[in-house]
């Protein structure tokens, strides 16, 4: 591996980590737990979380022969019954290890094969530690290319996450999943899709999964479909967010809900990456702002006018595209956005969305905008049959 990439991601890496002691709110003679490890592995890219009972200041290091990067976390204690030992073994990484390291330190070591780039953030409520690891794998030419593209398609929530609940009681984590299975029905009609669904049953998933199922896919594409809610039922219209930072309190407070995370905790989010710049950077480097916003803007447009030319619909208010700090989008490697159908809290909207004729309605248009941007994308990505 290359150990001054490495090491230059290190010190990049270290903004973040001022940034997590910003945000260090733990009591020091309380011990955090690490509750578990969870990874999500690919040939050229693996997402690793690490599930704390609370925010852990952590110092990072690289070790050669044999090449392995560890983390230290500080004041935290390993639960008994969790796994310690991980073999990975995806070209990347060996093998990923924890361990007590002596009485106030968890250490977390990655065995490393051949990496590229990692990066490492923070996600609230519940409390972990994610690490996205990139290999170097390179694409080869093939010999006979058709282009294709992968779609991940996300439904929010499921499980015994019902997600917003409308008036009459009717689940957001339903109505996406229907939509999200009407959509993918629509676009494998074109045999150059390629279609996933992070979930296709009623079940829960973590925010933190959701994009590493894209990631490692390697979509082209990633949606993510949610319905509103707003303490006043009068609210409706349709909305479309990008990953970004925002000083807008609506829209903090669309991605507070979503992340399940408190206004305040989502307002001290983005007053700590407003103070930090290269945090805002790094954090979103990836995420392909300019074709997100594309991307957004073409979907929302499509979804406005499809849904105002049907009759038996209200008028669709455009709220337009917006921009917040969505954890879902977090890490996301392809154009993504996220897609906020009607407010269920509205109870003309919950009939609505309660109808399937409106949900196939919003399938359609949601297609349609993917599809306007497929075709308005000149590079398109070169597969293998
Ligand atoms: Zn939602």
């Amino acid at each position: 591996m290359n150990q001054r990439q490495v090491k230059r991601n290190i010190f990049r890496n270290i903004a973040i980590l001022f940034f997590l002691l910003l945000s260090t709110s733990s009591v020091a003679s309380e011990k955090i737990d690490v509750k578990n490890i969870r990874y999500w592995s690919s040939s050229d890219y693996t997402r690793i979380v690490i599930d704390l009972s609370g925010h852990v200041e952590f110092s990072k290091n690289l070790l050669s022969d044999p090449d392995r990067i560890y983390f230290d976390l500080k004041n935290t204690r390993l639960s008994k019954d969790i796994k310690t030992v991980f073999p990975v073994g995806d070209g990347m990484l060996k093998a990923v290890r924890a361990g007590q390291f002596d009485p106030d330190t968890v250490r977390i070591v990655f065995d490393l094969e051949m990496i590229k780039d990692f990066n490492t953030f923070f996600l609230d409520s519940p409390a972990r530690l994610v690490v996205d690891v990139q290999g170097t794998k390179s694409i080869k030419k093939p010999e006979v290319v058709l282009t294709k593209r992968k779609i991940v398609i996300d439904a929010g929530h499921g499980g015994h996450d019902p997600g917003a609940v409308g008036p009459s009681g009717i689940h957001e984590k339903d109505v996406v999943l229907d939509i999200a299975l009407k959509l993918k029905e629509i676009l494998v009609k074109d045999p150059l899709n390629e279609v996933f669904l992070t979930r296709e049953t009623d079940v829960f998933i973590s925010l933190e999964e959701r994009t590493a199922i894209a990631n490692n896919k390697n979509a082209d594409l990633f949606v993510s479909i949610h319905a509103n809610a707003s303490p006043s039922r009068r609210a409706h219209g349709i909305e479309t967010y990008l990953l970004n930072w925002t000083n807008d309190e609506e829209a903090m407070t669309v991605a507070a809900r979503e992340n399940a995370i408190s206004l305040k905790k989502m307002k001290e989010m983005h007053k700590q990456m407003d103070l930090l710049e290269t945090i805002k950077n790094d954090l979103m480097r990836e995420n392909k702002r300019d074709e997100s916003i594309r991307l957004a803007h073409y979907i929302q447009k499509s979804l406005i006018s499809t849904l105002n030319r049907e009759r038996n619909n209200r008028k669709r208010i455009d709220l337009g595209v917006k921009q917040a700090l969505f954890y879902v989008l977090f890490g996301a490697k392809m154009p993504s956005v996220l897609v906020e159908v009607s407010f269920i809290s509205n109870p003309g909207d919950e009939k609505l969305l309660s109808n399937e004729t409106y949900r196939m309605q919003l399938a359609k248009a949601i297609s349609n905008g993917l599809n306007i941007y497929i075709m308005s994308t000149s590079v398109t990505k070169v597969t293998a049959l």
